[in-house]
């Protein structure tokens, strides 16, 4: 089952991305993808509108989340797939991470006042489709409109991230919180993107290390944000773990990312994808 056209990683305006859930699946659909999970940053709010639209597109379905996570002093995303998007514990965890985000995003645009950028705040919030979640994403997209840099990874590079003037250090959930919430929802925890948070060798260790202990199964291999060597790696660490593989384009807009819905690299076949541990939760 390895050659399925699984997307299990994506954003839409419920978070930080620019299409509606609708919008995603008739895109993933076109592009040829069977089996497809919205994991909208710390939030679920997407999951019922998505699920009836992957069925009117012919897809499969399995519900998702993108959890931030903080794992020695750095950021950490936690993939999570085939919860029952009704859980108590799960959308009381996802509400508590949330939380921060509005008095982190008034202190993000009270540093880039600092350096001459005003209205950063009020800027941002033009292009949040859900008060709940402002990130980083939503200033980066006002920086660039307004012409102080040239595209997203410019604004992160320059004004985003650790020790530049829009940079505001935040800390999210536990790694352990985040596994238990999804596992106990009946879903599987999957350690996203893991080649994106330059860790040492032994900070990546315990990472993989402590994320197995507390219950999580799964690992991003084929993602749009690793080139194919990072690919053969960390499919290499998932027979190490003894964890399954999964992939997602982490799409978030037409204009913005590199890789499409579904148009990436097919798991390698001596993998266990994660969505043969997760047959019974598919919709
Ligand atoms: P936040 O959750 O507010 O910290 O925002 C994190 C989001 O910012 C990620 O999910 C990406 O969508 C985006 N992001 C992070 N780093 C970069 C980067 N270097 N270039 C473009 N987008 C980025
Ligand atoms: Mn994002
Ligand atoms: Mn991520
Ligand atoms: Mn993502």
């Amino acid at each position: 089952m390895s050659f399925l056209n699984a997307d299990l990683h994506c954003h839409s305006v419920v978070s930080d991305g620019t299409l509606t859930p609708e919008a995603l699946a008739a895109r993933a659909a076109s592009n040829g993808v069977e089996l497809w999970a919205l994991t909208d940053h710390d939030e679920i709010g997407g999951q019922h509108r998505a699920m009836a639209a992957a069925r009117a597109n012919g897809m499969r379905y399995l519900t998702g989340t993108e959890i931030s996570v903080t794992f020695a002093g750095h950021t950490v995303h936690i993939v999570g797939l085939g919860f029952d998007p009704d859980d108590e514990a799960l959308r009381q965890g996802l509400l508590a991470t949330r939380g921060g985000r509005g008095a982190r995003a008034q202190e993000m645009s009270e540093g880039l006042a600092k350096v001459g950028i005003r209205g950063a705040y009020e800027g941002a919030l033009r292009y949040v489709g859900n008060p709940e979640l402002i990130s980083r994403t939503h200033f980066a997209r006002f920086l660039v409109e307004t012409g102080v840099c040239r595209d997203t990874p410019e604004v992160f590079r320059k004004y985003l991230t650790e020790g530049k003037p829009g940079f505001v250090p935040h800390r999210w959930a536990t790694l352990g919180d985040a596994v238990r919430w999804i596992t106990q929802a009946g879903g599987i925890a999957v350690i996203a993107h893991p080649a994106r948070y330059n860790f040492s060798a032994n900070e990546e260790y315990a990472l993989f290390t402590e994320f197995k202990a507390h219950g999580g199964q799964g690992v991003e291999v084929i993602t749009g944000s690793h080139t194919s060597a990072e690919a053969v790696r960390y499919a290499d660490t998932a027979l190490e773990f003894g964890l399954a593989a999964s992939r997602g384009s982490d799409f978030h807009s037409p204009d913005e990312s590199h890789t499409d819905l579904g148009q990436l690299p097919l798991l390698p076949g001596t993998l266990t994808p994660v969505w043969e541990l997760l047959a019974h939760r598919i919709q």
